[in-house]
């Protein structure tokens, strides 16, 4: 047995055979070129290689940042294998000669070459051949853009193992048999972790290296609460985890009773609980878990999942049955939130150099009015089927929110036009995720309905860190000074104005946090399925006035390290004394 340590992403444990996912392997078909077209064919494969050296760079970029200077020179010989003049001449001879299509001649090239390598006695020429071929896939995938098949789902019930997932392959992947996650790369708050905590399955990241190592079909226990995964486990290993399993459905059935019922604290204070959301095969397990609503719908994963551009049609056909489904229940849409780590090559939203301070969220969605106002066209189209409400991503000031609205009146206006049923008057409402969002809190309260603190980018900007990076994310401190201040300068400014505040961040889910959260004086929290009828629970517990008191003392301590340990010792003595007077839950 073998142990490996990461961070633990999402807590909970599974037992299961190692599924790898790798990028699929592209094999181009040979076409005929004709002798007119023969400049057009070298000039995709100018393109394509432009596109390859374009994305190797960066990533080398960041595996030196990341890793340090060894890992990302590693990839620098990749770069010169583009420029190599034998690759070049056979690939531009054979477009030139043999008139066939650019992919077809530099994939025969590279495989020439890679027969050459094999045949000489020399294990540095072997192991060349792997470059090589990721040099070709690369390549290969340069003369479509990116836009190749995605991941291939586990046909048995397992672990992912990959380097890294992006949203798109984790939306392609879906979550039939997929138990756990083992990642090379990422923190707490990267896509993979959030979905794994969505869809209740452990996920260990920050693995560098040992993930996509590992050999498809292995057995592995994956402890996302420790952080801990042990390849080909002992005989006890296997019991351990066999017992936590069995523990944690126990508990999870002893948290059903919760469903129906409202989280309201015994001083009468109410909390509205909703869930967080990606895909519509969410809904079930939202509904099943207790939620009023769906808080955050993070609609960029509907456009991930088929590659291209959905028609307002399309869009209308998803979100419509989200709303019918939630049976009147508020449903919140986040407009398009792509660029940052969710790339999309077909929307145009390419990798960057800063990519968190790039073009991402309503930058991006201003800057493609037609495709924002398609997207809210179909909201409001979707609304006539339940409640709806507009919620955009990324908002840093108030020349944002009010173009997004400009966009939202010229929708109606289009719509009324044309004749087309929709609910003219939907709430808006803006993520508050950025510093700058919670400088401003004042004057964009007064021109939207209500605020979502998006903690996930506001602890990232805030306390500038990656929240991609696994070296960075022990910064990661929902509870550090100026997390705080800022969440708790939001939820006044949002009240003076008389609008409500909610938060569907990450530090939502944790159940150490829910009292701080309450006591915060939100109005509302929007979480992962899994974690509702325990963060419920805390809040039928607390009286109001206890959890405004916590808050009021954490708001005195000088460091996140002294915050956390108060708060700890503060749960170990209340839980102390609710086993004292008898309360059980
Ligand atoms: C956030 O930033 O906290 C958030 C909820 O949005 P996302 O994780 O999709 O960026
Ligand atoms: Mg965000």
């Amino acid at each position: 047995m073998r142990t490996l340590t990461g961070i633990g992403a999402s807590p909970g444990y599974a037992l299961g055979p190692i599924h790898t996912i790798r990028l699929a392997t592209i094999v181009p078909r040979r076409r005929a070129v004709a002798v007119k077209d023969v400049p057009v064919e070298i000039e995709r494969f100018r393109v394509a290689v432009d596109r390859a050296r374009e994305q190797i760079r960066e990533l080398s970029d960041r595996m030196s940042s990341e890793l340090g200077a060894e890992e990302g020179a590693i990839l620098s010989s990749q770069l010169l294998m583009l420029e190599d003049e034998m690759i070049w001449d056979a690939t531009l001879a054979a477009i030139r000669l043999e008139r066939i299509n650019a992919e077809a001649a530099f994939a025969r090239t590279v495989g020439d070459l890679a027969g050459r390598f094999l045949e000489i006695e020399d294990a540095t020429f072997r192991e060349r051949v792997n470059d090589l071929r990721d040099v070709e896939q690369r390549v290969l995938r340069g003369f479509t853009d990116g836009a190749v098949a995605g991941p291939v789902p586990p046909s048995v019930p397992s672990i992912i193992a990959s380097r890294n997932l992006t949203p798109s392959d984790t939306a392609a992947l879906g979550r039939y048999n997929v138990l756990g996650f083992v990642m090379d790369e990422g923190g707490n708050t990267s896509h993979v972790a959030i979905l794994a905590r969505s869809l209740g399955v452990p996920a260990v990241v920050g693995l560098r290296g040992a993930a996509a190592a590992l050999a498809p079909g292995q057995m592995v226990a994956v402890d996302g609460t420790g952080g801990q995964v042990q390849v080909e486990p002992d005989e006890e290993t296997l019991q351990r985890i066999g017992l936590l399993t069995r523990q944690q459905v126990v508990v999870n059935e002893k948290l059903a009773y919760l469903r129906d019922l409202p989280a309201i604290s015994p001083d009468g204070r109410r909390m509205k609980m909703m869930a967080n959301i990606e895909l519509p095969i969410e809904v079930e397990e939202a509904l099943a878990r207790g939620a009023e609503g769906i808080g955050l719908l993070r609609t960029e994963y509907l456009f991930f999942q088929h590659g291209t551009i959905p028609t307002e049609d399309d869009q209308v056909r998803v979100y419509t049955e989200i709303v019918r489904r939630m049976g009147g229940r508020p449903v919140i849409f986040r407009t398009l939130d792509v660029g940052g780590d969710k790339v999309s090559d077909y929307l145009g939203a390419k990798r960057e150099y800063n990519p968190f301070l790039g073009w991402r969220g309503i930058r991006f969605s201003l800057a493609n009015r037609a495709l924002f106002k398609t997207q809210i066209k179909a909201i409001y189209r979707a609304a006539v089927a339940g409640q709806a409400k507009l919620m955009f991503p990324m908002i840093t000031g108030l020349d944002e929110l009010r173009q997004a609205r400009e966009v939202c009146a010229e929708a109606v206006a289009e719509l009324t036009a044309e004749g087309q049923p929709h609910t003219p008057d939907l709430p808006v409402g803006i993520m508050i995720e950025t510093p700058s969002a919670v400088l401003a809190a004042d004057l964009l309260a007064r021109e939207c309905d209500f605020f979502s603190i998006g903690t996930n980018d506001l602890i990232q900007y805030t306390l500038a860190m990656d929240r991609g990076n696994s070296r960075v994310s022990y910064l990661y401190r929902p509870l550090h000074p100026a997390v705080l201040r800022s969440l708790r300068r939001t939820v006044e400014a949002a009240h003076e104005q008389g609008i409500w505040v909610g938060l569907c961040g990450e530090m939502s889910a944790e159940t150490r946090l829910a009292e701080v959260l309450f006591g915060l004086g939100l109005d509302e929290i929007s979480t992962h399925g899994a974690a509702l009828p325990k963060i419920k629970q805390v809040i039928r517990w607390t009286p109001y006035t206890e959890a405004c008191a916590v808050v009021e003392h954490l708001l005195t301590t000088s460091t996140a390290d002294e915050a956390d340990a108060w708060l700890a010792d503060y749960i170990a003595t209340r839980k102390r004394e609710r086993a004292t007077e008898g309360v059980n839950g």
